[in-house]
Order: structure tokens, then sequence, then C-alpha cells
């Protein structure tokens, strides 16, 4: 237990005003007694900081995938108003819109199983990964003003998957208002070779299947069912998206000065939403998420063309297509209510997902009964899990809920504890075939660096802030 904090019940503690000095709100982060030992004093301490932030409504929230990042808790969430609060690029995180696709197909485990090596290994060959990883497609300057303003349309306008993808992406892929101008020319140019690319480390691509489905109604809305195999795609904005984040962190630290900031970590740098450097931001953001949704647009489409060659099926047949494709790490101007009152906010969810209940206008048709699927991968021994946003996330979470199992190692401590293991060995033992570009990734990213996804998932379905659909299984794991 970290001292200072108080248990609210089963699936939340409090973090009093008072914590650190300044908190202008408490904080709430969700965990249960299990996962409340796994906490860090720091993480804890980053909660109470983003409380101090100017204009911050309601509470400084963490789910329970909470561990400690840059300024901001990952697993954080905190809304501000936009008149009188602020934007932070720690916030956001500095992959900005990294996030997680999810592909259903009409293949059976079994179709499959016989075949994984073969498939895993070709997967590897057509989708670029790695650190630095370039990639097939090599933008203009011109292209890559285009992919910023346009995000998924601009694939699918260059052939990379269907028009009908774009209806199952949170905000259909596309955020509006990104300014080109914005931008530095270094983000520019390592964005260049970038776009359609995996990375390295925590992303990858992996061929799963339906192992347990919870709430079949809800599940066949979704196009799954038990047995089925699905991908699943977690990659963001690469090298262009962290350019953002370091340019404006150093813009903002300066400006946080100008307006009167006080920020008791330099990590924490924002300025007035409606600050010039504020909006010049928030423009440049929208452009890094539309960057990445290009990208998993990309990286889906060579994917259905290995499922397509290999398995020898037509495009019907296969069935390949987008369950749904949500952010992770953004920014979101959003209407919520506040004690009654529908009000504007710029809600940061960095390692936390939108979960919105059945209802929202923003949901596509096709989900407006049953609410939004929220992707929750989980490690690449274990399993991962299909949600759907409910009423109590809008109450309790600004419409948002965890986003993975959450790091329980640092890297180095993970690579130290692999030390004399081989981690493809074992998951090979399991019957899960990897491949990874990097090195140390294997053991760096091995399931015991992270929580226990099934207990992260628990808490947050218990809370009532987002409900369990189905659970994946993991077959064969592309890793950056
Ligand atoms: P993040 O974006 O914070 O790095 O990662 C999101 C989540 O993805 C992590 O918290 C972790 O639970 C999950 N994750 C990382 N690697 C893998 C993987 O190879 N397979 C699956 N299914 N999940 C993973
Ligand atoms: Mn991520
Ligand atoms: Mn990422």
């Amino acid at each position: 237990k970290i001292e200072g904090t108080e248990r609210i019940d089963l699936y939340r503690i409090r973090v009093p005003k008072g914590f650190v000095p300044g908190m202008k709100t408490e904080g709430i982060i969700f965990v249960d007694e299990t996962l409340e030992q796994e906490l860090e004093l720091e993480s804890v301490r980053q909660v109470a900081n983003v409380a101090t932030l100017p204009g911050i409504v309601g509470k400084s929230l963490a789910m329970p995938d909470i561990h400690t990042g840059y300024g901001f808790p990952i697993g954080g969430v905190a809304a501000f108003d936009v008149e009188e609060g602020v934007i932070s690029p720690g916030g956001v995180g500095y992959d900005i819109n990294c996030g997680v696709r999810l592909l259903k197909s009409n293949l059976t485990k079994e179709e499959v199983e016989p075949k994984i090596r073969e498939l895993i290994d070709l997967l590897y060959a057509h989708i670029p990964s790695g650190v630095g990883s370039t990639g097939k497609i090599k933008l203009s300057p011109k292209d890559e003003r285009e992919v910023i303003k346009k995000g998924a349309i601009w694939a699918v306008e260059q052939g990379f998957g269907d028009a009908e993808d774009l209806q199952r992406i949170e905000s259909h892929g596309c955020l509006e208002g990104a300014d080109p101008d914005a931008i530095s020319q270094k983000a520019y140019e390592r964005g260049r070779a970038q776009q359609g690319t995996l990375g390295s480390g925590n992303h990858f691509l992996e061929v799963q299947y339906v192992a347990e489905v919870y709430e079949p109604e809800i599940a066949t809305v979704m196009g799954l069912s038990k047995g089925q195999v699905t991908v699943m795609i977690h990659t963001g904005s690469r090298g262009f998206g962290h350019q953002i984040c370091d340019d404006y962190v150093r813009v903002m630290l300066q400006a946080a000065k100008k307006y009167g900031i006080e920020l008791p970590d330099k990590e924490l740098a924002c300025v007035p939403f409606r600050s010039r450097e504020g909006q010049q931001y928030f423009s440049a953001m929208k452009g890094a998420a539309n960057y990445a949704w290009a990208n998993r647009q990309c990286l889906m489409h060579w994917t259905r063309e290995v499922f397509l060659r290999l398995f020898n099926l037509s495009p019907k047949d296969l069935g390949m297509k987008v369950v749904f494709d949500v952010a992770h790490n953004i920014a979101k101007e959003e209407f919520h209510f506040i004690n009654g009152e529908r009000k504007r906010l710029i809600v940061h969810r960095k390692g936390a997902t939108r979960a919105f209940p059945n209802g929202h206008p923003e949901l596509p048709d096709c989900y407006k009964d049953i609410g939004q699927p929220v992707l929750i991968p989980g490690d690449m021994g274990r399993v991962s899990f299909v949600l759907v946003g409910l009423p109590k996330a809008m109450e309790e979470t600004f419409g948002s809920t965890c986003h993975g199992a959450g790091r329980l190692l640092s890297r180095n401590q993970a690579i130290k504890q692999a030390r004399g293991r081989s981690i493809k060995q074992e998951l090979a033992e399991r019957g899960i075939i990897v491949r990874s570009a990097g090195k140390e990734t294997l053991a760096e990213e091995m399931p015991d660096a992270y929580k226990d996804v099934s207990n992260v998932v628990d808490v947050v379905h218990n809370a009532g802030i987002a409900r369990k659909i189905v659970k994946l299984k993991p077959m064969g794991v592309i890793k950056g």
C-alpha cells in the first residue's frame, strides 16, 4: 500500500488532496488489492501531480494498467476545461496515437494452426519492423502533408484497404484540423520513410484466436465467435509523432513560464489550450494521429494480402475485416456532462482507451446498440481482450478505460530476469511462434514483464466502466 492513499471500495483507491502540494482535485486509481501491491510510488505521485494543473475538471484518473510515464502516468486520464485548462504533450505521450486495430477473419484456429510458421514468416517478410525501420512507402514532402491531413483516408485512396474499413476506426481514422505547418522539418524528415512500418519493442502484429466468449450476442455484432482467427496490430506514429512530442515539450517548457503555470515536474510542460502554442501542438498532434491511422491501415492491407495468398482465398471467403481501431495515446476535444452541465473538454488519454457506451453519437451505426469495442492487448504469451464501453465510463472516467496489461518490469529488469532463458523456446512450448527484429526485444517483452491482463481487465469490468466480451489467445507474434 502506498502511504497516504485510501481505499474507497474493492476497485478504487483515492489519492487525497494534499498528497502533493497544490492539488486542485483528488486522484482516483482503479486497482484491486492485488494490483495495488504492484503500484509504484512514482506513478501515484504522477497522478497527484496532474491534479495540480490549471483547469483540471473532475478527478485525476488512472486505470489498473498504471505505471510510471513521462510526467503523466501511463494508464492516466485527465480532462481540462477548454477555456481555463491546459494541454500537455506529456499527457498524450511520445508515441502519438499509438493504438490497436483488431481484424477478424472467416478462418478457424484449426485451419490456421498447420500453417502458422509459414504465416508468421510471410508476415515478417511483408510487414516492415524493427527500430527505425523504413517501409515500402516513400512519401514525397507533398504526400506527407496529405497523410497528415487525411489519415486512414489517404491510405484507402492509395489502394490500401477499402472505404468500408474507415467506418470501424475511432474518429473514422481522421481528425479534422491537422495543420501541416505546425510540424517541424525534422519531424517530416523522420516520418518520410516510416509510413507503413511496425516499429520496435512493444509494437506487434499478433495472429490470435477467440478462446472464450463472455457475451455471445454482443460478440456476434462484432462478427466474433469461438475458435475464430483474429489479427491484432499495435503501432503508432513512429518517429514522426515522437519528434512532434519532443518539439512541443521544448516549446511548452518555455511558454509555461510566460503563462505563469507552475510545474511540480518539468515533464508536465503544458500551456493553456486556447493559447497559440496550445493550438499549434493540438493541430500537430492531430497530424501525428492521422499518420498513425494511415500506418495501421497500410499494415492491415499487407496482412490481408499475406492471408489471401497463403490460404488461397477470395477476399470474400477470407472475410478479413476491421472489428475496430482505437487510439490509446491522444488528446481529444469532447463534450461531457459535469454536474448536469454539458461542457467542452480536452480529454488526455495516455495509455488509456476511449470506451464510449451504446447510444453515444460518435459511434458508428454498426456499434450504436452495443457500445464501442475496446481492444486490450495483454502480452505475447497469455491473453488479450475485447470489451465494450459502458455508461458508467461517461460518469466516472470521461468515457475511458485501460489500454493493456501495463509493464511490471522495466526493460532492463526484464533483460536481467530473462538471462539464461530462451523466451522464443518457452513460447514455442506453449504453441506460440514468435519472430522479432530487435536482439533484446523478446527479453524486454516477455510475458513476465507485464502485469496479468486478466486481473487488469477484471478491475474495469467489475468497476462497471467496461464489459468483457471475448478473450483472445496468441498463435503467432511479430515483435518489432
Ligand atoms: P504500450 O502501448 O503501453 O506499450 O502497450 C500496450 C499494451 O500492449 C501493454 O501494456 C501490454 O499489455 C500489451 N502488449 C505488449 N506486447 C504485446 C504482445 O506482443 N502481444 C499482446 N497481445 N499484447 C502485448
Ligand atoms: Mn501503445
Ligand atoms: Mn507505441
